[in-house]
């Protein structure tokens, strides 16, 4: 029997995590970054046709366990993703994920993908298609704050989308900057290991902070970022979780994904309701100004919006079609009498 497509109704493809990996060496790693940025540009264009939510968030001590719906009225799709800042003292992942697509007219699922490397994946391409629209022209240094899970996907993506030719990376824990220094070299990257936030900063037009702490953090303070830099703070995504002073933010233009949603887990937070931001899809459709001067600071309050979720699974699907780089999953009941259920699940029964 020859494999199922991933247009057969009764069989929804699955991407495992080692066919993801698989996936990224096939199409090669700064091409997917590239590619999933062109979706999600796409998606951001198309902004006010989705369905849109503040994501579901289940908060305890040690992290949060999130849903990020949303759908465009064609195509469905949720995330599931927590953030556990302690995990990695057990040798657990601070960010894990899974991802789905639904036909909105049947209400069938199309695609189940893992998505914890597709989260780092996204996230890098999103923070890399705003610094496109935001970072100085010709930005080719970037300081690297948090040197875990997400930092090498963060620097592949800046020099594969934007153009950086160096990387300074810091981390409190310098086991971590060995590691992404070791990962990245070889990459086409200059890549520096700093001792201090400030030494990271040295030379940067593009500062990433990306540290994982469940509390009101100040990785950066005020007298630290000079003018005319792009700061993309990746790691700001909770309530009570923040990455810079609030000085800096009263200083910087701000651009976030979906201001509902950024207003309770975003930098912004620690500003007052009506704190002025621009929204993101309106640069890049062209009816809100992005970067407008050489000494303006332009500050990405990431926090991860559904959308560029729902677009990195619309372009998993896309190119795993004529693929083995998926397996059919049995998630869906299908009885040859779609009103006998009961029938199919008796007939089952061992004899
Ligand atoms: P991780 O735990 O793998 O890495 C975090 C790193 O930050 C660690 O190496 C830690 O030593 C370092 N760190 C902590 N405090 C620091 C400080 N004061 N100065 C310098 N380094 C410090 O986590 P990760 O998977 O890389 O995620 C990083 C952050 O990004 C998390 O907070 C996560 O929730 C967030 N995140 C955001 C998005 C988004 O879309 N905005 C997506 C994914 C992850």
């Amino acid at each position: 029997m020859s494999k199922p497509s991933p247009s057969d109704k009764a069989y929804v493809p699955f991407v495992s995590v080692d066919n993801m990996m698989k996936l990224i060496h096939h199409i090669g790693i700064e091409e997917m970054l590239v590619g999933l940025a062109t979706y999600i540009e796409e998606d951001f264009k198309r902004w006010e046709l989705f369905d849109k939510t503040p994501r579901v968030a289940s908060h305890s001590e040690e992290g949060v366990i999130e849903l990020m719906p949303t759908s465009d009225g064609e195509v469905y799709g949720f995330k599931y993703v927590n953030g556990h800042p302690s995990n990695t003292k057990q040798g657990l992942q601070t960010v894990t994920a899974f991802g789905l697509l639904a036909n909105v007219d049947n209400g069938y699922p199309v695609l189940l993908s893992e998505m914890t490397i597709l989260t780092a994946l996204r996230t890098a391409a999103t923070s890399a298609l705003v610094a496109k629209y935001l970072a100085p022209k010709g930005a080719d240094t970037m300081a690297m704050i948090g040197n875990g899970a997400q930092s090498e996907f963060q620097s592949i993506a800046m020099k594969a989308i934007v153009g950086i030719k160096n990387v300074r990376l810091y981390d409190i824990d310098k086991a971590a900057t060995a590691k992404a220094a070791k990962n990245l070299a070889g990459l086409g990257l200059n890549v520096v290991e700093c001792d201090s936030a400030e030494a990271s900063m040295e030379g940067a037009q593009i500062i990433t902070t990306c540290t994982a702490d469940k509390q009101y953090a100040t990785i950066l303070t005020d007298n630290m970022v000079g003018a005319g830099v792009h700061i993309n703070a990746i790691g700001g995504d909770c309530p009570g979780k923040t990455e810079l002073a609030p000085a800096i933010l009263e200083r910087s233009d701000v651009f976030v994904e979906f201001p509902p949603q950024t207003r309770i887990e975003g930098e912004i937070q620690q500003m007052a309701e009506d704190f002025p931001v621009t929204e993101l899809w309106q640069v890049m459709i062209g009816t809100a100004k992005g970067r407008t001067s050489d000494t303006q600071i332009t500050l990405f309050d990431s926090v991860g919006f559904a959308t560029e979720d729902f677009s990195a699974l619309r372009y998993v699907r896309a190119q795993i079609e004529g693929t083995d780089y998926h397996q059919p999953l049995d998630l869906l009941a299908d009885p040859d009498d779609p009103r006998d259920l009961f029938g199919m699940v008796r007939r089952a029964a061992p004899s």
